[in-house]
């Protein structure tokens, strides 16, 4: 069962009863029923790659791990209809390429999407770099199929684009990480493919170049404009030092870095515009440098040393991770403030904040200082949290951008969230698992 009880950053580990995976939704269903009936507490996993510890049972030893691997088939794609039914254990990446292979394109993209699940990225309303241009998983989703707590399916499934009879039950259920009922399948949103593709890597002086550039590409771009992603100095160095094949891309270094991509349907069209826009914000003075990718080969060489960010930081040793938004015009405010505020208390710690910028949502996460104790560094998790964190609320931002709640957030969910709010959830959660059996400790 090893596998199933342990999660990507190794902060949660957890003991079950057993690890089931059913094959059909039917078998999900029957097994939620039972469950009810026992009061077995249930986990549902799919490609377990979150990062908050939502899919990791607890430490009793009672709970079953639902796996959702097995539901893996893609049921349908109508690219008429721009649309497709898959299940819920299908990967991000399966679900990509059965859109690619209709001609279509489905556009959420993470850099786990090799191994996360449909089912997860629904459950957790998954981001990832191109919300600017399509939305989070909630804006994806047409409709889905979940397996109740008693053991009902209920299906929102199809490709209806209106239906106003009620409530959004399919929106309930996405964000709700396996606490109202277990999504087994979902009609996802596909769109016209894009024949161009241009990705180019911009040298800043600081975040609020960040943000005139920002603006200025959207007012150029328009639609086109795909990600719009920033990184500090610091945190390019951890890439450049612990990942294989990478390199700067600029001659000189920079404090600060954008990763523009802009997309079109027309061959040509997305590199023509980004050759255009580079040059007349280098003339505005809007970058201080920037170089635009000649092949797929660079693109993917440009598009790596952001992805890979996470991964350097785990070799570099202890992080204390924030994935936070703010409005998008408070960004900069946002990195100033809180570096002010955690040099002030922590000298020897390193902000590498980095992420979607465009969406305003900013991975702030924090290195331990070099050459010190991992364990010790960690055991600040708590005040680190509440100095970022507090910067997060004075700017009205959120403490969870895209990663969800999970166990990893529960507490700071009481602290931050209206008791209104927490009071309507919990009437919810009440009323589709009255026994409470679907991952409990989890978000509420
Ligand atoms: C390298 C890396 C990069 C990442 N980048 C991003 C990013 O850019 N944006 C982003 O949003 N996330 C990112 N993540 C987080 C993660 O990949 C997403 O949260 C993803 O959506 C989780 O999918 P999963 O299938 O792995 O779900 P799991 O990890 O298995 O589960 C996540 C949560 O969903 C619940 N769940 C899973 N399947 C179901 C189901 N069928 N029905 C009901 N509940 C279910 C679980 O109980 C748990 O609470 C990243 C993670 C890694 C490791």
């Amino acid at each position: 069962m090893s596998p199933y009880l342990g999660e990507p950053r190794d902060l949660y580990h957890g003991r079950a009863l057993c690890v089931l995976k059913p094959r059909t939704a039917r078998d999900v269903g029957d097994i939620l029923a039972l469950c009810n009936e026992t009061g077995a507490p249930v986990t549902p996993q799919g490609g377990n790659t979150g990062l908050v510890g939502g899919q990791t049972p607890d430490a009793s030893g009672d709970s079953v791990v639902l796996s959702l691997e097995r539901l893996n088939q893609i049921r349908a794609v109508d690219a008429a209809a721009d649309a497709m039914t898959v299940e819920a254990g299908v990967t991000l990446a399966q679900a990509q390429d059965a859109a690619q292979a209709a001609d279509r394109f489905f556009p959420l993209s993470l850099a786990s999407e090799g191994s996360c699940t449909i089912g997860g990225n629904l459950a957790t309303n998954a981001g990832g770099v191109h919300v600017i241009a399509y939305g989070s998983m909630r804006d994806l989703a047409l409709g889905i199929e979940v397996a109740l707590a008693d053991g009902r399916l209920l299906s929102t499934l199809g490709a209806l684009r209106k239906d106003n009879t009620g409530y959004d039950l399919t929106q309930l259920f996405i964000g709700s990480e396996g606490t109202l009922g277990v999504i087994t399948a979902a009609t996802l949103k596909l769109f016209p493919r894009p024949r161009s593709r241009a990705v180019a890597f911009l040298g800043l002086r600081n975040p609020a170049e960040a943000l005139q550039l920002l603006n200025f590409v959207k007012g150029h771009a328009g639609p086109m404009l795909n990600a719009f992603e920033v990184m500090s100095r610091p945190g390019l160095d951890l890439v450049l030092r612990h990942i294989p094949g990478t390199r700067d891309p600029l001659a000189q270094a920079h404090d600060w870095y954008a990763l523009v991509e802009l997309a079109a349907f027309a061959e040509g069209e997305a590199e023509r515009a980004a050759a255009e826009i580079l040059a007349a914000a280098l003339h505005a003075g809007l970058a201080q440098d920037a170089t635009l990718a000649q092949s797929l080969d660079q693109a993917s060489a440009l598009w790596k040393l952001r992805e890979s960010m996470s991964e350097a930081q785990k070799r570099e040793g202890g992080s204390i991770k924030h994935d936070v938004a703010v409005p998008v015009n408070e960004i900069p405010r946002f990195i100033e403030e809180a570096g002010q505020r955690l040099r002030a208390a922590f000298p020897q710690a390193r902000p590498v904040p980095f992420g979607h910028m465009g969406d305003g949502n900013i991975h702030y996460n924090v290195s331990q200082p070099v050459g010190g104790d991992k364990a010790d560094f960690l055991a600040h998790w708590t005040e680190i949290n509440a100095i970022v964190h507090g910067v997060v609320s004075e700017l009205g931002g959120s403490i969870s951008a895209e990663h969800g709640i999970g166990r990893l957030k529960r507490d700071l969910l009481r602290q931050t969230k209206s008791p209104v709010a927490l009071d309507a959830m919990r009437a919810i959660k009440a009323t589709l698992d009255p026994n409470g059996i679907l991952n409990p400790g989890v978000l509420l």
